[in-house]
């Protein structure tokens, strides 16, 4: 139902949609979240139609990853685009290769997507252990592309990429330190293949906010400018010097200042210039990764945003390696980006259903105050009585010293529960009243503030925080949270949310805010309706960082595909059942089989001792059984 002076406006507005949507997402006129994987308001998808079909169809229940794969594709080619432009516009001598560092989502259907939609640009892979150079390795039939090895190496690994070397492939193996640069000699000449070889620089511009260290003179990873001349020392000596094709840095994930970027690219620029002016035969210059994505769309260098567009990203990175080249006067190399984190973001999406809440505000239903009620009572009661608009913070004051005076005597055996409860009901009772005099301000004071916060309520979402969204929880990172229907009704109510494991973390009580952050977050009342809440760009990292806490596993998933033979434009081209309980009772080494065993020897023996019917029994044995086949969250009474 809409309200007078609520509308679409309204609600893009609090949740600041239309910033952090990037034209992805937003609130169609009937108040429901869509997706719009081409940005194209003519193409859109009901994010709850999407649910409902999930549901009907393929009996898949929430907690439901949804993924847009022309959403990946759409990202896919922007970032192309803006590369192939920026070089355009600057008359930039050579050319760009993406390659996606497949770390930040190993998921095959989204590596596919992202290798056919980048075709036509050779995107390429980065690797940075075995296991994802083997997954890499079959996947990439592109000899154009790239194939980028990161991370530290054993003999294997560099065995597996020179192999691949054997077979055409573009494979560039990144030494990260000078031992790598042997053991790389060693196999090549073992296998009589011609390898290319990169150097991760260790550069002196460091990154900010949350993953900040990868960079710097202390970070993990990278060769210091004496070991880059070691490490050319010893190529020239083993006469692999002209194997050098690469200088590569990464300073860190989520870089939310452009000028940070700008700075590092330079000094990296640099290093591949004094390479080249001593002979190096270098080709590519490759900037890691570090795009940033604005998930509180406020468009600054909070770490939870960024402060540039993918386009002055590709401008300033072109521009800044152009301008460095020229005026040392050497040929402009290949630029390389590995942006896995900007690519898939955006594309998928977790819906949860809310199943209860844990409300502040609990009346105690009859409330007798008489000439024996405890005094602190009787003031709480007077207070509750005598509220008026004037003298309100006075009222808040009083408040307060009342609820402390209530827990001294509490704890001192003073104060019964009758009376403890009457206080505790009038508080919040009169909390309420005091914070909705303050409803339509402009400005609120801060104390005021602290007691809105303190009286939202909890919403018990039905998923894991360590699961689904774990960066929120070991990083603290935002990401949008909107309800995903009922948009042209005003939200009432002030929540924060509470997931389905027993750990006091698994909470979400930070929300996006376009000034700082918030502690709630507005939401609507349950209506006895299913009410589903959307946590939007979830789709980089979370995936795989994701764990089994409490052995709630992982979530059903679909994915969907634009089609306009299809009524209603779209379909769900592949479904992915979530785990069973079976399933991750398996991955902590409970064999099924063991599992049915060891109860049916209790029932038998229950049988056996007249404790249990033998009907009742087998009915036992085989309920244990059918549930070890069941989705490991909580199923919510059909309303
Ligand atoms: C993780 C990583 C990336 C991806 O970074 P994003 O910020 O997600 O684009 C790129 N390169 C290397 C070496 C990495 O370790």
């Amino acid at each position: 139902m809409a309200k007078i002076g609520w509308n679409v406006e309204s609600a893009n507005k609090l949740y600041n949609i239309d910033k952090w949507g990037v034209g992805y997402f937003f609130v169609d006129n009937e108040g429901f979240m869509v997706c719009s994987p081409h940005k194209n308001k003519k193409q859109t998808i009901r994010i709850l139609d999407v649910i409902k079909e999930a549901k009907e169809s393929y009996d898949l229940d929430t907690p439901l990853q949804i993924r847009f794969q022309d959403l990946l594709k759409h990202r896919v080619v922007s970032l192309n685009e803006a590369f192939h432009k920026a070089i355009g516009e600057y008359n930039y001598k050579s050319k760009y290769m993406g390659v996606f560092p497949i770390k930040v989502n190993q998921l095959r259907e989204v590596v596919e997507e992202i290798i056919t939609s980048g075709t036509k640009y050779n995107i390429g892979i980065e690797v940075g252990s075995k296991p994802e150079l083997l997954a890499a390795m079959s996947l990439h039939t592109n000899y154009e592309s790239l194939i980028i090895c990161n991370g530290y190496k054993d003999i294997q690994y560099i065995r597996h990429a020179l192999n691949g070397r054997k077979l055409g492939k573009k494979i560039i193996i990144v030494a990260e330190k000078i031992e790598e640069i042997k053991s790389i000699i060693d196999v090549a000449k073992e296998l009589n293949v011609v390898p290319l070889i990169g150097l991760r620089v260790k550069l002196a511009s460091k990154s900010m906010g949350k993953w900040a260290t990868s960079s710097g003179e202390n970070a993990k990873f990278g060769l210091s400018t004496v070991d880059i001349l070691n490490a050319i020392q010893l190529l020239k000596e083993e006469n692999y010097f002209d194997s050098l094709k690469l200088i590569h840095f990464h300073i860190g994930s989520q870089i939310p200042d452009i000028r940070v970027i700008t700075t590092s690219v330079r000094e990296a620029a640099r290093f591949y210039a004094k390479l080249i002016k001593i002979g190096c035969s270098i080709d590519y210059i490759d900037v890691g990764g570090g795009l940033g994505v604005d998930y509180d769309g406020s468009r600054t260098i909070f770490p939870s945003s960024a402060n540039y567009s993918l386009r002055e990203y590709a401008n300033s990175i072109v521009f800044g390696v152009m301008d460095v080249c020229n005026e040392e006067k050497v040929k402009h190399p290949i630029i390389v980006t590995e942006s896995g984190r900007a690519l898939v973001a955006h594309h998928s999406l977790i819906v949860v259903e809310v199943f209860g809440k844990i409300e502040k505000i609990n009346k105690l239903k009859d409330i007798k105050i008489n000439e024996d009620s405890n005094k602190l009572v009787k003031e709480i009661y007077e207070i509750r009585q005598s509220l008026s608009n004037e003298r309100i913070e006075e009222y808040l004051h009083d408040l307060e010293y009342l609820k402390k005076q209530a827990k001294t005597l509490f704890d001192l055996g003073y104060l019964d529960l009758q009376s403890k409860a009457i206080i505790e009901s009038l508080y919040w009772d009169i909390a309420f009243e005091i914070c909705k005099k303050y409803n339509d301000c402009d400005y609120i004071p801060d104390e005021i503030k602290e007691l809105q916060n303190s009286l939202s309520d909890q919403y018990l979402l039905n998923f894991s925080v360590f699961q689904s969204i774990p960066d929120n929880w070991a990083l603290g990172q935002l990401f949008p949270i909107v309800p995903i229907h009922r948009l042209l009704e005003k939200p009432n109510y002030k929540a924060t949310f509470g997931d389905i494991t027993c750990d006091s973390d698994g909470k979400v009580n930070k929300f996006i805010d376009l000034q700082d952050v918030k502690d709630a977050i507005s939401l609507h009342n349950i209506n006895g309706e299913p009410y589903y809440i959307g946590f939007f760009i979830t789709g980089a990292y979370q995936d795989t960082l994701g764990d089994l806490h409490n052995l709630f596993g992982r979530v059903n998933e679909v994915h969907i595909f634009l089609d306009s033979d299809e009524e209603k434009g779209w379909y769900i081209e592949e479904t992915i059942k979530g785990s069973t309980i079976s399933e991750v009772l398996n991955v902590k080494q409970y064999s099924t089989e063991d599992l049915v065993r060891g109860m049916k020897k209790q029932i038998d023996f229950a049988i056996k001792s007249d404790i249990v019917k033998p009907s009742e029994g087998m009915k036992l044995l085989s309920e244990y059984e059918k549930a070890l086949d069941d989705y490991t969250y909580l199923k919510i009474k059909s309303k």
